[in-house]
């Protein structure tokens, strides 16, 4: 069973995009994921191919209609389509390595983009839709953080990085910053490598690593720390 992402979106040109390359493309085009992409629009209403409208209530912008949406949703996602749906929502819950990783295990994802203001609350309770957020800033629309989630899962589907690289190294993985990294040359620009790193000793190359990453993790993300600490 491959992962079949769905995403809905009013610019469609924006796909695949960054997904089309590297890594994700690879797995793009040997089959290993899939990728369905809609436009909102071409479930518009009437002559004007109308999309959204002016908020209930007053104030600025537009918003995203939920017949139009609920309709363009439904076009990609039976009632009983076990892929979750998420919207992209800078008040969604934020999305974090470990979501990436349970996705990646599950049949795929439907991502709805919005834009303008937002979309009609109605739409996000009527099709069960899941508020995700890339972080604490606002984006014009949900097309790049859409490409930022499904990127984080494709490269955790299996066969996708590679044999040698199976990402449980990496930042966030074991509740850590990574520790940094050093290649060639020996010495750049005066800088040496820590001699620790070419002694070729595996397990104090190991336990230093392990040190950076915990120095590095309480310098710059103490939060992290104190979230294994509840757990
Ligand atoms: N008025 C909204 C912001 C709308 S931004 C508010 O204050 O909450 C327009 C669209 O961009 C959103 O509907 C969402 O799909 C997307 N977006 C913006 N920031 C995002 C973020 N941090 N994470 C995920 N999606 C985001």
């Amino acid at each position: 069973m491959t992962f079949r992402a769905s995403i809905l979106t009013l610019y469609p040109d924006m796909f695949p995009g960054p997904l089309g390359m590297s890594l994700a493309g690879e797995a793009l085009a040997n089959q290993k994921w899939s990728l369905e992409v809609k436009n909102i629009r071409d479930h518009s209403l009437g002559n004007h191919r109308t999309v959204d409208d002016r908020p209930a209530g007053g104030g600025p912008g537009m918003v995203l209609r939920a017949d139009v949406l609920a309709a363009a949703i439904d076009a990609v996602s039976a009632p009983d389509d076990p892929r979750p749906r998420l919207l992209m929502s800078p008040r969604g819950r934020p999305f974090t390595q470990g979501e990436a990783r349970l996705l990646s295990e599950g049949p795929g994802l439907v991502i709805v983009c919005g834009r303008f203001e937002g979309v009609d609350q109605r739409v996000i309770e009527a099709r069960g839709l899941q508020e995700v957020s890339i972080g604490d800033f606002v984006l014009s629309g949900g097309e790049i953080a859409a490409t930022a989630i499904l990127d984080s899962i494709v490269r955790l589907l299996p066969g996708v990085m590679g044999h040698d690289h199976s990402g449980t190294e990496e930042s966030f993985e074991n509740g850590l910053l990574e520790y940094p990294h050093y290649t060639k040359p020996r010495e750049f620009e005066g800088l040496t490598i820590p001699d620790i790193l070419t002694s070729g000793d595996h397990a104090k190359v190991a336990a230093w690593r392990q040190a950076q990453s915990l120095a590095l993790t309480e310098e710059r993300r103490p939060d992290l720390i104190a979230h294994m600490k509840k757990r």
